[in-house]
């Protein structure tokens, strides 16, 4: 019975995957005319866009405000009593619906050996039990079923007539969800439905993906990321990890294929204006003919705010005006002279958070650099994060002590450490996903000739997230410029935008 629901299933699903565009087959792929392009950020849409674009023999300038490319991605070095280290922005699952990236990883990069996969999705509560969720049926549907076995929900659950709305996860529909849900947070859903306290808990994890507190996250935000990881593909939560520092697996394979495919990267090079002339961009003294804006949504506002040449597109700039960022959050790397003894925790666990630390990483158990380090020292390297910080943590002293605190209240056997190196990272530049925020976000394309933004806060038409969104705005982006010079376009994928019971 359940393999024929499962079959049942993936065909209805179209095999969880669905194309986004049909690249014209009798069209060139490469540019037969001199086309320049800036590209504005060197994070992940950044580089998906200034890739795509030199592949076809556009004339590709990178500008990237930082030494490093790859934003939050990104790996930098730094010296700790007289140590050289190597650090990055904090721990990322590639998981494996991010189809766009994945193949841009396999097929152009050359990357994907490095990635390595988790053993398990798993929870650390108070009570210091957790919770693994490797054993769950993969089927959409089905999976939502066997969550009844790990206390996600009960029969009583069923039968509460708060829980109906429950069924909205699987009526997921992107306008419909949006147009019913966005105005709506996850603390105000979750206590009209009741919903069962581990329930919650599932949700909240989900909800840190979007650095947010509950009060303030649109359900509907909330709902697409629950389709995208759970409900529409049978990857389910399980994911893959770079087994090495990002600075060798990830930045050094794009610049590769960049270098090669002759694209000009200007590191330390911020733009702080934007000069739209008659027949294109001027940008930092150079003339383009297009401009593709990748930062983060703290710095396009003030960077269009300071490019008077923008200001007659109206409706762009009211879209832009509304941007906002989540909340404040804080990654801790910590180098100690001991580790834990529990050698069946995965690399990277998901706590039930006492007022800040949603999650550790076990680097040493991870990262080539970091086993390395450890073999050396016989010690660990770990990184805490806290994804939406609460308003009274509010310096660095604060932050570190109380995700410290809680890190010993969850491994209890490693309150008597030392730490022989720290780096902090205190910020705020993730895009809010708030509450009624969704109708006036900017897309891809606008009312500006010849300039596009991409980003993983960019409104699209397909239900993607964070790193595999990144990638896909900047590989659309690319496309519409292709389809604008008369070129092919790339084909891109997605996982299904519906639910199960649409
Ligand atoms: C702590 C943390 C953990 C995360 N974990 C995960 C995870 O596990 N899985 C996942 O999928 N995603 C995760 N994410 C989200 C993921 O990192 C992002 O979705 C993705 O990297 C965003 O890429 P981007 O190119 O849109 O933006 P960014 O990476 O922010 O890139 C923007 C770039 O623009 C540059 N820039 C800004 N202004 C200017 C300017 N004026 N001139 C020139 N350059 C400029 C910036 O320096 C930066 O390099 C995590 C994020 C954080 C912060």
């Amino acid at each position: 019975m359940k393999n024929w629901l499962r079959k049942k299933i993936r065909k209805k699903f179209n095999n969880y995957l669905v194309p986004l565009n049909i690249p014209g087959k009798n069209l060139p792929e490469k540019l037969s005319v001199k086309r320049s392009a800036a590209v504005v950020g060197g994070g992940i849409a950044g580089l998906s866009a200034a890739a795509n674009l030199a592949e076809r023999g556009f004339s590709v300038t990178l500008f990237e405000k930082e030494n490093f490319l790859g934003g939050k991605v990104g790996s930098w070095n730094f010296e700790s009593n007289g140590e050289k280290l190597q650090v990055e922005h904090g721990f990322h699952a590639f998981f494996r619906q991010y189809h766009n990236l994945r193949n841009f990883m396999k097929d152009k990069l050359g990357n994907f050996q490095h990635l390595i996969p988790i053993d398990d999705y798993v929870v650390l509560f108070e009570n210091k039990t957790r919770q693994g969720f490797k054993n769950l049926d993969p089927t959409p549907g089905l999976n939502v079923l066997s969550m009844r076995k790990f206390g996600v929900f009960n029969y009583l659950t069923l039968m509460n007539p708060f829980s109906i709305p429950f069924l909205a996860l699987l009526r997921f529909d992107l306008q419909k969800t949006y147009r019913k849900y966005d105005k709506e947070s996850f603390e105000h859903y979750a206590k009209r439905t009741m919903m069962p306290k581990r329930m919650k808990l599932m949700f909240n994890t989900f909800a840190r993906a979007f650095f947010s507190e509950p009060h303030k996250m649109s359900m509907a935000e909330l709902m697409k990321g629950f389709h995208f990881y759970f409900l529409s593909n049978e990857d389910g939560l399980l994911y893959d990890v770079l087994n090495d520092d990002f600075s060798i697996t990830f930045e050094k394979p794009w610049r590769d294929f960049m270098e090669k495919h002759a694209v000009e990267i200007k590191l330390n090079s911020s733009v702080n204006k934007i000069d739209k002339k008659p027949d294109g961009y001027l940008i930092n003294g150079k003339e383009f003919d297009y401009c593709i804006l990748a930062t983060d949504v703290k710095h396009v506002k003030p960077l269009i705010e300071n490019s008077p040449s923008l200001q007659q597109y109206s409706d762009f700039n009211k879209k832009i005006e509304k941007l906002g960022n989540s909340d404040r959050y804080a990654v801790l790397r910590i180098w100690t002279d001991t580790f834990e003894k529990d050698t069946d925790l995965p690399f990277f666990i998901f706590t039930d958070r006492q007022e800040c630390l949603d999650s550790i990483t076990l680097y040493h158990k991870m990262e080539k650099t970091s086993t390395a380090w450890s073999k050396q020292h016989g010690g660990g390297v770990f990184e805490l994060h806290c994804y939406a910080l609460p308003d009274h943590l509010d310096t660095e002293e604060k932050i570190k002590a109380q995700l410290i605190k809680e890190f010993f209240y969850y491994m209890p056997e490693l309150k008597d450490l030392t730490i022989v190196h720290s780096y902090f990272q205190h910020k705020q530049d993730f895009a809010a996903f708030h509450v009624g925020l969704h109708a006036n976000r900017p897309t891809i394309t606008s009312e500006i000739p010849n300039l596009y933004l991409a980003g993983d806060w960019v409104k699209m038409e397909n239900c993607t997230m964070l790193m595999e969104a990144a990638y896909t705005s900047g590989a659309i982006a690319a496309n519409e410029i292709f389809t604008k010079e008369g070129l092919a376009e790339n084909a891109l994928v997605s996982v299904p935008s519906k639910g199960l019971l649409r």
